[in-house]
């Protein structure tokens, strides 16, 4: 009998908990529901009040404590299972709120060790104990399994288990960075902790992070049963878990991350020496580098920037429009249609089948239609085999997607996306015939890259439900999107694409109408003075070697490869067209485009890109130079085309195209991979001083570059000494 009722919304979804005969604290509020079947096993039941996801603040750790306190003094009990009432949450970890910038220190440093400490009761208990894992099992919630003596996990797909600690310039602090290595062997546990890994119950059970998959319905029932086996002696591990080993690994590992990271990153780092360290001390010892390493990495920046993008993420997914209301007032979007079935319009439809939705995708004839089709199911395959598909989910998946190489009636629809090619007279065309064709509700979006949308939405009879929903590419992988709102948009249909946007997983941002918008306005410049950089004599090698150092992604010619020399060119000469004086765009692209050197999808662009290897220089885009040879140091490179995207991302703000430097910050590092511990533009700006960057433009205006004029927002900034932000 199990006492205490679940919740009605999740009573579906739980797992089975095997009878039970008392319920000693049912209290409302509570976390945690304790009952104890009649065989004296004890379970733990994680339930947060009033919220989809359990989270451990000091409260909930508090709660817990109690209860292992209890549970330790009561002789009845034979065994524990810590299991979760939750949909899709195990447990998702540490309160990230209770780290942010407000937090002090001291307040970090309890925090710590009250989680540490709770987890050590539950690691002495005398009797078995077991986690029955369903949903995300990460960070804290993952360490809380690590103490347990076993670990069932459900095989659904909702279940996903690691430590994602160090993506947020942290390491597991509460024994994760002790224990993993201790249960999995050194280096497969290095793997996860420096990647901030979380992984599938598949591959959980692979690597050794769990002990036992079972359906979702079993799970309760497979974590009391393998409690029989009794407390768990420790895993030996003797070929990896050794001072010798141990020192190896950290120094080539060490070597490998400065490589990759170029010392950005500390967090990684305090991890690898913690975990290498810790494995020949005592778990008291090892706990103890674990604190003190997360206290020197909290008051770090890069720790800071790296925890508010999370919290930019978690604001972007609950965002609405202030001025409307509750969106559930709203109609739902759940009929769409995408029009173009090229790389964007077919990665689209991919991602919205995916999400369940039935789209419609509509081409010119049926060979572009199969192509784009051909394309899906790629994507399709590729995520199979990496397991985020199952085949039932593929097969569904391409179902829902009905290839319309002619007309079709598409009034049902709630919402169309074109994403046709990027001429403003054709997608016009499209939209006068989507007003005449479309319900009266129906949404139309367009997906371009730069295009002005408030005349679009002028082509059209009810311009009020016209916007722009800007996809980045590829559409699978990149999880911002930009909504803009042109001119005439109606608040009702801006929030019905926000709840829209947030219901197929990705993350929106809200964008006035400028051309460009907001990210590609802010990457452009840089872009730009990348490729007349390039023409003045810098190499592609010495733009990477600026640009990786300060810590983008990639270098900005492989960058314009991967966009392609064509798109980029066109979307620059959009945008330089309502910015001449500040965008001159490089004579090369042009001449690229023309000799078909298009980027990564023709083989050939700034590099050569062959299948299966890494790029390597195209002599052939040199070739087309005329022979400039001004050279500039990598500090001078670097700090240009910095520069240029600092003071793009003011005007932006300046011209209220987004009313927050949170909100463009955010947006850059999410749509281009800007330096994420930096923390955004905006920010990198407060980070050196706006009178500085503001000085340092000025020389270079100085010096004859006149595309460096600072906006009014960085002078008048600078004239105050105020920052963006205001801390
Ligand atoms: P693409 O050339 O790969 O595909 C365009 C497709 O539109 C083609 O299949 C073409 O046959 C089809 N098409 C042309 N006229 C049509 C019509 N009248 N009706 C229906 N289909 C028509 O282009 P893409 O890269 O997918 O770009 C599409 C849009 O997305 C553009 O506006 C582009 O600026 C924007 N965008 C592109 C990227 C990118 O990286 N490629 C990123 C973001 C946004």
């Amino acid at each position: 009998m199990i006492a205490t009722s679940p919740p009605k919304d999740d009573a579906s979804e739980r797992p089975n908990l095997p009878p039970s005969s008392t319920s000693p604290n049912s209290l409302a509020q509570r976390t945690i529901r304790k009952t104890v079947r009649d065989d004296g096993i004890c379970i733990l039941t994680f339930d947060r009040p009033g919220s989809s996801a359990n989270i451990f603040d000091r409260r909930a750790l508090a709660e817990l404590g109690e209860e292992l306190d209890s549970i330790a003094s009561d002789s009845k009990i034979k065994g524990l299972v810590l299991t979760s009432a939750k949909r899709s949450i195990f447990i998702a970890g540490a309160d990230i709120k209770a780290m942010s910038e407000n937090a002090s220190p001291e307040d970090i440093g309890k925090l710590v060790e009250l989680g540490q400490d709770v987890m050590n009761r539950l690691a002495a208990l005398t009797i078995p104990t077991a986690a029955a894992i369903h949903g995300a099992a990460v960070g804290g919630g993952y360490e809380l399994c690590l103490t347990c003596d076993y670990r069932v996990a459900s095989t659904d797909k909702a279940t996903k288990i690691g430590l994602p600690e160090t993506q947020l310039g942290i390491l597991p602090a509460w024994g994760g960075s002790t224990r993993l290595s201790r249960l999995i062997g050194l280096p497969k546990a290095l793997d996860i902790i420096l990647a901030g890994k979380t992984v599938a119950a598949k591959p959980a059970l692979k690597r050794g992070m769990v002990d036992e998959l079972v359906h979702k319905e079993y799970l309760a029932e497979a974590a009391v049963r393998i409690l029989r086996r009794g407390k768990r002696a420790p895993i030996g591990h003797l070929l990896t878990n050794n001072g010798l080993v141990a020192k190896a690994i950290a120094v080539r590992v060490r070597a490998q991350l400065m490589k990759k990271t170029r010392g950005h990153y500390p967090g990684v780092l305090e991890a690898l020496d913690v975990v290498t360290r810790g494995i020949t001390k005592s778990i008291t010892d090892s706990l103890a580098l674990e604190r003190e390493s997360i206290l020197r990495l909290v008051q770090g920046d890069t720790c800071r920037n790296l925890i508010r993008i999370f919290l930019l993420q978690e604001r972007a997914k609950k965002q609405i429009i202030p001025w409307v209301g509750p969106a559930t007032e709203l109609k739902a979007i759940k009929k769409t249609a995408v029009i173009g079935a090229g790389v964007m319009g077919a990665g689209i439809a991919q991602w919205l089948s995916s999400r369940q939705l039935p789209v419609i995708l509509r081409d010119i004839n049926t060979e572009q239609v199969a192509k784009g089709m051909a394309a899906i199911a790629k994507t399709y395959k590729d995520g199979a085999k990496r397991h985020v598909f199952t085949s039932l989910e593929v097969r569904n998946g391409l179902d829902r997607i009905y290839p319309a190489p002619t007309e079709v009636p598409l009034r049902n629809m709630d919402l169309v996306i074109e994403a046709a090619v990027e001429k403003l007279e054709l997608k016009k065309k499209i939209f006068q015939s989507l007003d005449k064709v479309a319900g009266e509700d129906t949404i139309l979006a367009t997906n371009t890259s730069a295009l002005p949308i408030s005349e679009l939405a002028a082509s059209t009879h009810q311009p009020e439900r016209v916007l722009g929903l800007h996809f980045f590419n590829p559409v699978h992988r990149m999880q911002l999107v930009e909504i803009v709102a042109a001119r005439q948009t109606s608040p009702e249909v801006l929030q019905r694409a926000l709840s829209f946007v947030q219901q197929i997983g990705k993350l929106p941002v809200v964008v006035k109408d400028s051309p460009g918008f907001l990210v590609n306005r802010i990457l452009m410049p840089y872009l730009i003075e990348a490729g007349n950089l390039f023409e003045s004599g810098a190499s592609i090698e010495e733009l990477y070697k600026a640009m990786l150092d300060f810590g983008m992604p990639m270098g900005p010619m492989r960058l314009l490869d991967e966009v392609g020399i064509d798109v980029a060119l066109h979307v620059a000469q959009t945008i330089a067209g309502n910015y001449g004086d500040r965008m001159h765009v490089p004579e090369l692209l042009s001449k690229m485009a023309q000799a078909g050197l298009l980027g990564k999808k023709s083989g050939r662009g700034f590099y050569v890109h062959a299948k299966g290897k890494e790029p390597t220089e195209n002599p052939a885009a040199a070739r087309l130079l005329s022979g400039n040879t001004q050279h500039a140091s990598p500090a001078d490179l670097q700090q240009r085309m910095v520069l240029l995207m600092v003071n793009e991302a003011a005007r932006c703000l300046e011209e209220e195209i987004v009313p927050d430097p949170a909100d463009v910050d955010f947006a850059m590092i999410m749509g281009t991979g800007f330096a994420p511990f930096r923390g955004g533009p905006l920010r990198y700006a407060d980070s050196i001083g706006i009178s500085n960057v503001v000085d340092s433009m000025t020389r270079l205006v100085d010096s004859g570059a006149t595309h460096f004029v600072p906006c009014g927002l960085l002078r008048d900034l600078a004239a105050i000494r105020k920052n963006f932000y205001k801390s």
